[in-house]
């Protein structure tokens, strides 16, 4: 059977993407590294919907903890492989670089970037061996334009759209896709300490996105529809930057 990994699926947009990828069809495995209620009410959500999940928790940032966790799934699930992956988990540590202390360089970098990395590459080989595949990079408007007091978070998601453009071209031959989707504002648990009502005044349609808009863009990514779209970054943000 195939699944779908969502990473940082217990809550905001990841857990949009996993009722959306689960509508699909697909089983759900969701990630998560500190929320455990918060995964359990997303796998009741997808249940609920007549979905199947898992929860498979671990810390994206952490090499041996990924390994661990997917040989131990992959040891229960000998005949299924993860068709779709999306390298969902990431954080915020905004200052102004002047301030920036190494531990807020590196967490954000660790997160999106090495969890984008070490993920990817347990789970390439299953794909390429069943030449089928979806990876799906949530990078962010941050990491087009820049954003200033996020210069960790830009510099990360900049990185990673870089890596979703060389993998799409490396594995496109075995019929395996890398896009990248990129966020403006999104009304989440990580943009709730900002000031929308002056923020949207900049988006020319005028609101916050919800999560359940970039899920839709996730599950067109993850369809069958969606072959021959690789090495691709679409910005989903009201028109804030096109
Ligand atoms: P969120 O509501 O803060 O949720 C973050 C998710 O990531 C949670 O499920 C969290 O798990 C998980 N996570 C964080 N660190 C992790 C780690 N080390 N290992 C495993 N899981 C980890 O964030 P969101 O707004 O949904 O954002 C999702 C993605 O979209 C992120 O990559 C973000 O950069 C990107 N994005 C968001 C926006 C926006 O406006 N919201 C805009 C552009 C891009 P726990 O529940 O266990 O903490």
């Amino acid at each position: 059977m195939e699944y779908a990994l969502v990473t940082g699926g217990s809550r905001g947009i990841g857990r949009a993407i996993c009722l959306r990828l689960a509508e699909m069809g697909f089983p759900v495995l969701i990630n998560y590294a500190h929320n455990e209620a918060a995964a359990l009410e997303t796998q009741k959500m997808v249940e609920d919907k007549g979905g199947k999940a898992e929860l498979l928790p671990f810390d994206v940032s952490d090499v041996g903890a990924i390994e661990k966790a997917l040989e131990q799934w992959q040891d229960r699930h000998t005949e299924d492989f993860v068709s779709v992956l999306v390298n969902n988990a990431g954080i915020r540590q905004d200052t102004m670089m002047i301030f920036m202390q190494n531990e807020q360089w590196n967490d954000v970098l660790k997160t999106s970037l090495d969890g984008f990395f070490y993920v990817t590459r347990y789970l390439l080989k299953g794909m390429i061996m069943h030449r089928k595949g979806r990876i799906i990079n949530m990078v962010s408007l941050s990491g087009i334009k820049g954003l200033p007091g996020q210069v960790n978070y830009s510099a990360a998601k900049a990185a990673l759209i870089g890596a979703t453009k060389a993998l799409a071209q490396e594995i496109a031959s075995r019929k395996i896709t890398v896009n990248a989707v990129a966020p403006g504002f999104i009304a989440t648990d990580m943009t709730k300490d900002l000031d929308e009502d002056s923020l949207k005044k900049m988006i020319p349609v005028g609101r916050f996105g919800q999560p359940e808009e970039v899920a839709a863009l996730v599950g067109f990514l993850a369809s069958p529809q969606s072959a021959y779209i690789t090495g691709e970054v679409i910005s989903i943000n009201g028109g804030l930057y096109t």
